[in-house]
């Protein structure tokens, strides 16, 4: 058989593997299959790719192979739970810089058609925005940049003279495709425009600028095939766009915001963030609580950052436990942008081997919230802050948040007053049902297990 026919059928059967592992990522008790499944699709890919006859070196790809692995293999190994959604962002502006590394790879093939030009350049553009976005993006999520908004004066005005100017950069490039000097300038304003479009957007809705990248990624790999004439390339890389997209639109309806609205936030006038919320904060100590919680027929744990900061999963696990062996309904209510990636908290959750059965959306904790006897918000800010609500002009005012004030007790476990990503005050700690339960989340819930214990 043909050595093209038989690479391109196994493709076939690599792309239907993907699409199977994707189906199985949807689900949490299946996601580990589903991603060894695509795993090994990739892997099945690249060994017969290397039968391609125009392979120059493998020499080169034998190392390229091997430091790839090792560092991966590492980073993966080291990374803690906490550090999980900034490698994820690094991931993504990783796979932005190699579809931008092939496009320019084809981009200094002499012989480039027009056609060949074109496909190349989106490639690069592409992959330049996602990289240098996907860095601003570590860098927030990091806290090395401030998660405001970082705006100023002609913010917009500079915003469109650059994409003005990379097109007009990218058309001349098409034109004199042998022009490197060109193809410099366009890989400059590119990588201009991934750090521009990011550094406007602040807190609450770095969620879906994530989510975008990372389906940008997953584009700028398809036109990247597509340069290289790699179907594989073309599926998986359409596969990753498709499946982002649709992330940012979740994402989206989870802030209450059209993509459009995000993404031209350096193109708008900022929302102040000074609205100061004041009032009296009651704390009371976990040993305190634990009477409350001890009487408490129904309760809701809502998780956010905090939890996964202070690893603090297990012990809500433990708690968990003890409650339903006092026979108090306990469920858990998880808002689809708590924590720094989507899905954060289920799978702090799932290691710490809840339930999923447990785990209730938004709406449906919104719902009957009146019914809870308690709310315990476990490092959790933006995502239970009735300033979404009740304050017109916050950043955050319009999005959907979890109504814990609107439960008969509340207990907010945190270390401080300090505010949450989007850097906005909440007046939910000073509602005259909410009780403060200063200190790191995992000592304070170990501490109401040994009074349970006790
Ligand atoms: P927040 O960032 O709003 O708040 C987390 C809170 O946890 C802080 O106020 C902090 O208070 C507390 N905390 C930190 N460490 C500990 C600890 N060891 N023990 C107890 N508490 C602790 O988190 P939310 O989950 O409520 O909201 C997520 C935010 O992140 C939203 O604004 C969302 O838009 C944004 N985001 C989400 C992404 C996603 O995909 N899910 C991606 C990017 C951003 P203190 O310091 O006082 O302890």
């Amino acid at each position: 058989m043909d050595t093209t026919i038989f690479i391109n059928i196994v493709y076939v059967a690599a792309a239907a593997l993907f699409i199977y592992g994707l189906k199985l990522l949807g689900h949490p008790s299946t996601a580990r299959k589903g991603n060894l499944l695509s795993a090994s699709a990739m892997l099945i890919a690249i060994i017969v790719t290397l039968l391609d006859q125009n392979i120059i070196s493998y020499g080169w790809i034998l190392v390229s192979v091997l430091a790839g692995s090792a560092v991966g293999v590492y980073v993966s190994k080291k990374v803690e739970m906490t550090g999980m959604p900034e490698l994820v962002s690094l991931f993504n502006g990783v796979g932005g810089l190699a579809s931008a590394s092939v496009a320019i790879a084809a981009m200094l093939n002499a012989q480039l058609s027009t056609g060949f030009a074109v496909i190349s350049v989106v490639a690069l553009i592409i992959g330049a925005v996602t990289f240098s976005g996907s860095l601003i993006a570590w860098g927030k999520l990091s806290e090395r940049i401030s998660g405001k908004p970082i705006v100023f004066k002609q913010q917009a005005f500079a915003n469109y003279s650059l994409i003005a100017a990379t097109v007009l950069a990218s058309a001349l490039y098409v034109m004199y495709p042998s022009s490197t000097m060109l193809m410099i300038v366009v890989v400059l304003l590119a990588l201009s425009i991934g750090v521009m479009a990011v550094l406007p957007i602040g807190g609450a809705d770095m969620p879906v600028v994530i989510s975008l990248l990372n389906s940008y990624s997953g584009l700028a790999a398809c036109a990247a095939g597509f340069a290289l004439e790699n179907n594989l390339l073309i599926v998986a890389g359409a596969l990753v766009g498709a499946s982002g997209i649709i992330l940012t639109n979740i994402m989206c309806k989870a802030m209450n915001r059209s993509l459009v609205n995000v993404l031209t936030s350096g193109f708008q006038e900022v929302l102040s963030n000074d609205i100061v919320v004041e009032g009296e904060i009651k704390p009371i100590s976990a040993e305190d609580a634990f009477y409350v919680l001890e009487a408490a027929q129904s309760i809701l744990v809502i998780p956010g950052y905090g939890m996964a900061v202070a690893q603090a999963q297990h012990a809500m696990k433990e708690l968990q436990e003890l409650f339903e062996k006092n026979d108090t309904e306990t469920v858990y209510g998880i808002h689809p942008v708590a924590g720094r990636m989507p899905g954060h908290m289920n799978v702090l959750l799932a290691e710490a081997d809840v339930s999923y059965d447990l785990l209730l959306e938004m709406d449906e904790v919104n719902a009957r919230m009146e019914q809870f006897d308690v709310a315990i918000v476990i490092g959790a800010n933006d995502v239970v802050n009735p300033a979404a609500r009740e304050l017109k002009g916050s950043p955050i005012y319009g999005m959907p948040v979890i109504n814990a004030d609107l439960a008969k007790n509340v207990f907010v476990i945190k270390r401080s007053m300090s505010s949450g990503f989007a850097g906005v005050d909440n007046p939910l700690f000073f509602k005259d049902n909410t009780r403060m339960v200063f200190g790191d989340a995992k000592e304070v819930l170990n501490n109401i297990v040994r009074q349970f214990s006790d």
